[in-house]
């Protein structure tokens, strides 16, 4: 398996051939997979179907596009559009249902996300509900912020990221605040739960802010104030959620577990080797380093406890060209053996499929082979499953967007 980042897709072995050669993985994650490596392409026709009072709808590069789909067992794709060079999959209207073709062929049906009840309401501030907490199928989603030290201000953004590009172009079209006030937030969980038994999981993530009297303090005591503001429509003291956050100290982390019914921990390393993660994140690199990266995340541990704190990868960005790995063999095998060492210290670590994205760095690139994203989605569960660990915070249901985390349910 030889990197050829530059090369078009053409000559990949087909979806069949992949999948040949691994008999026992299931063909749905595969194919969930393959629409998320390659993006997708709406006909007219099946534009034309969408319906934006049943489906949830997103703005992406100003169109209005269905947020994304379901697959027939429950599976999530969370896929975005792509340009024809890169062979993305057709979505199509086909006799009553969208489905998804390749190569000129019907591979499966498909269901638009049903769209929230909550969507057409606006905050008592006059805020569209929909664009201060964005829904999955199962899980509310919370923005905080489209300010990122790394990228707003040092110009040292993960290469892969298009995140502050697109959410400050969002905010500027809704005159959003750079940062959501949680009282705003708070009316707008309130508001969604009411639809009953939708809900499974409140997520929360925005970009990373490092001052503060010790670093990241600012980032801290802002999650902290929107945690207590959420935590107020529950009448537990802990509530389903997960912090996607930077990687706190641990005297940060106590107090965010103390002060907080936060239910797990999330910092995401975004690659997992020390090489690469330098090149690819260069903000994370220069202010907390690799390693640090790592010995807070396990912390967490002592803190939140086995099972309840996690790390995301950007599966495939630590083979993008020039620096990445020579070889996907090498960049699987490095891979796995730093999520072998996490999970022994009770960190499990879960990944997306890197698909290049327009408003970013490595726009231009291209993701490994569909061989890679099944070798190391198995490889990553598979530790997951030796070391004892489990994701339920961030599964099938409650997030969608980790095909190693879809296969957790199969076990
Ligand atoms: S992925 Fe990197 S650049 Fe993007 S918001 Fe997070 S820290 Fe900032």
């Amino acid at each position: 398996m030889v990197c050829v980042s530059r090369i078009p897709r053409r000559d990949e072995a087909t979806f069949a051939e992949v999948l040949g050669a691994h008999p026992d993985f299931p063909r749905l994650i595969a194919i969930k997979i393959d629409v998320q490596r390659r993006g997708l392409h709406y006909t007219r026709r099946a534009m034309a179907a969408v319906d934006p009072t049943r489906h949830q709808i997103y703005m992406w590069e100003g169109v209005a596009y269905p947020h994304s789909m379901l697959l027939r067992d429950g599976t999530t794709i969370l896929a975005y559009p792509q340009p024809r060079d890169r062979n993305p999959y057709d979505v199509d209207f086909i006799d009553g249902a969208f489905v998804l073709i390749d190569a000129g062929q019907v591979v499966e049906t498909v269901e638009l996300w049903p769209k929230p009840l909550y969507y057409d309401k606006k905050t008592s501030s006059g805020l569209p509900m929909k664009e201060v907490v964005s829904a999955r199928p199962q899980r509310l989603d919370i923005f905080a912020s489209s300010f990122c030290h790394f990228a707003h201000v040092d110009d040292q953004g993960c290469q892969f990221c298009p995140l502050p590009h697109h959410h400050s172009q969002l905010r500027e079209a809704y005159d959003l605040p750079t940062r959501l006030k949680p009282e705003d937030v708070k009316e707008c969980i309130a508001e969604a739960l009411k639809e009953p038994g939708r809900f499974t999981n409140i997520h929360i993530t925005g970009g990373s802010v490092i001052k503060g009297r010790e670093m990241l303090d600012a980032e801290l005591d802002y999650y902290i104030k929107l945690l207590r503001a959420i935590g107020e429509v529950f009448a537990t003291p802990r509530f389903p959620s997960q912090l996607l956050a930077s990687p706190f100290s641990e005297k940060q982390l106590i107090r965010l577990r103390e002060e907080t019914g936060l239910g797990s921990y999330t910092s995401n390393i975004e690659v997992l080797d020390e090489q690469r993660f330098n090149w690819i994140c260069p903000g994370k690199a220069h202010h907390i380093g690799y390693r640090e990266w790592k010995d807070r995340l396990v912390r967490a541990v002592d803190i939140f406890g086995r099972g309840n704190v996690n790390t995301g990868i950007v599966g495939g960005v630590e083979t993008a060209a020039p620096h990445g790995f020579p070889s996907e063999a090498e960049a699987l095998r490095a891979t796995l053996d730093e999520a072998e060492d996490l999970a022994q210290k009770g960190v499990t670590t879960v990944h997306t499929v890197w698909a290049p994205q327009k408003g970013s760095k490595f726009s231009e690139l291209r993701s490994p082979s569909l061989d890679y994203f099944i070798r190391l989605a198995s490889g990553l569960q598979e530790i997951r499953a030796r070391h004892g660990l489990s994701v339920d915070f961030d599964d099938y249901r409650r997030c969608g967007n980790h095909p190693d985390s879809d296969l957790a349910r199969l076990q």
